[in-house]
């Protein structure tokens, strides 16, 4: 049984998707103002962690993923940089799915961008006009009208009450604090600042404001209601509850179900953000010679409710932890043996008893609120238990066959940071070296193997000498 802890609600719940076996999933992606930062990518890794998970458990998903490419950052940065909105944001629209790839990060199915889908939003902004919820201020711009409401501050755990008495007017700003919590901007009308971004629309000349945005476009590819929303701890309030408070004051439909957030990347016990200046993007991270998918790693080896910090140590400490998982298995697919001898059939009996263990309660901890840590603890403990048995030649092929399947259908279906190990292509000249020597071994002529092992080498390669025979790889 899949549990989630639903913010909304604030307790895990048992995880029963609106259509059997089929998950619509939405995640709020980023504002291309600038190179995401890893703080970012914690939130869209945690989405590929949760949308793998569901996969892997049997569901089908339908994922969609936003792009904010209008909002007051897109509008400031890119008159700043003397560019159109369009070809500013495109450079980092082009930069954020480089960074997804590089992250093995699987593609949302979706990934629509606010520009394009303005005339959605009207659509909701016109509904909420004629249900009395939203209303045209002196200069044209459309507010919510969040006493309309009733279920206003449900997610954040808001107290209407204490609202209405420091509530103060309207805010336009697509940002602002709870203690700023009041009737908030759906429609922004033109100002100078916006130079030539805007829309003459059905409700006036303007543009949409950025809470607006994930209504329109959630309910355009994933219907009135679905399942699954995911984001970052900062964005339930008052981007969720906004977005809440206009898709059902226009669908007067229940929106969510489930409400999953992110905490946050911290750095030196503050927040990671563009704003406080204390970030990294992946390209800064990927120049100072780290692997991205320790980077991954790193990013989701910790609880997604719990803040992790950043530091290099971090993701030193990911990149070890997985190349002792490749190392471990080349070591079982070179090392297992046909037949194990007498008293190794134990240890194999044993091992196969583990690894039905290890799958148990793998799926257990994931089950349970994504719970990485345990799931993580049961496979380091599986792969130290078939070191030792590989070691004393005790693990079987056959096995081995199946230790593997776990480790790359199960484990690495959901985590995504193994490297496929593709069997190492010899030159033919080099194989021929190895077979003389080989050769050269069995008539015992020790001075001509050696010769021979010195011009494998000089061709960069080594080569061992096992029990099934030798064995080549790159020196
Ligand atoms: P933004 O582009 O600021 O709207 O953020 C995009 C996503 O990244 C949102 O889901 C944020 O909640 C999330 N986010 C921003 N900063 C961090 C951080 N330091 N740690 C984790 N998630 C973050
Ligand atoms: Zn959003």
């Amino acid at each position: 049984m899949t549990r989630f802890f639903n913010t909304f609600t604030r307790r895990k719940e048992e995880f029963v998707p609106l259509q059997k076996g089929f998950v619509r999933l939405y995640s709020c992606g980023p504002t291309t103002y600038f190179y995401a930062h890893i703080g970012n990518y914690r939130a869209y890794c945690f989405a590929d962690l949760l949308r793998r998970y569901l996969e892997w458990k049997g569901f089908k998903t339908l994922h969609v993923m936003n792009i904010t490419d209008v909002d007051d950052k897109t509008i400031r940065e890119s008159s700043k940089a003397g560019k159109s909105l369009k070809d500013y944001t495109e450079v980092y629209n082009q930069a954020f799915f480089a960074d997804l790839h590089t992250l093995n990060i699987v593609p949302a199915h979706y990934y629509p961008k606010a520009t394009e889908h303005v005339d959605d939003m009207l659509t909701i902004i016109q509904e909420l006009i004629a249900h009395n919820k939203a209303y045209k201020s002196e200069d044209g711009s459309v507010y919510f009208k969040i006493d309309s409401f009733k279920d206003y501050g449900k997610l954040s755990g808001l107290k209407m009450a204490d609202l209405q008495a420091g509530a103060s007017g309207r805010v336009k700003k697509d940002e602002y604090s709870k203690e700023s919590a009041s009737d908030f901007v759906l429609w922004k009308a033109y100002s100078p600042e916006d130079g030539d971004v805007f829309w003459e629309t059905r409700v006036g000349k303007g543009r949409p404001g950025w809470h607006i945005e994930c209504s329109a476009m959630s309910t355009r590819y994933l219907g009135y209601s679905f399942d699954i929303h995911t984001g970052g701890v900062d964005l339930i309030f008052p981007h969720h509850e906004n977005e809440i408070a206009q898709s059902e004051g226009a669908s007067k439909k229940k929106f969510v179900n489930y409400w999953l957030h992110n905490e946050h990347l911290l750095v030196d016990g503050k927040k990671m953000s563009k704003s406080l200046g204390n970030f990294y993007t992946l390209r800064d991270l990927l120049s100072k010679g780290f692997d991205p998918l320790a980077v991954r790693y790193a990013l989701i080896a910790t609880h997604y409710r719990s803040q992790l910090n950043f530091t290099f140590d971090v993701v030193h400490a990911a990149e070890k932890t997985l190349s002792g998982l490749q190392d471990f298995l080349s070591h079982l697919k070179d090392d297992a043996v046909v037949a194990g001898k007498e008293k190794d059939g134990q240890i194999a009996a044993a091992l196969a008893r583990q690894l039905e263990k290890t799958k148990a309660d793998f799926t257990a901890a994931l089950d349970d609120d994504l719970d990485v840590a345990n799931a993580l603890a049961s496979v380091f403990e599986l792969q130290h238990a078939v070191n030792k048995a590989l070691d004393e030649k005790a693990v079987s092929r056959v096995l081995a066959t199946k230790i593997a399947a776990f480790f790359w259908n199960d484990f690495n279906s959901i985590f995504g940071v193994l490297k496929k190990q593709a069997a190492e292509k010899v030159p033919v000249e080099v194989q021929k070296l190895v077979e003389e020597r080989e050769a050269a071994r069995k008539s015992k002529d020790f001075k001509k193997s050696d010769a021979l092992r010195e011009q494998i080498k000089a061709l960069g390669y080594a080569v061992d000498d096992t029990e099934k025979g030798a064995r080549v790889k790159k020196a």
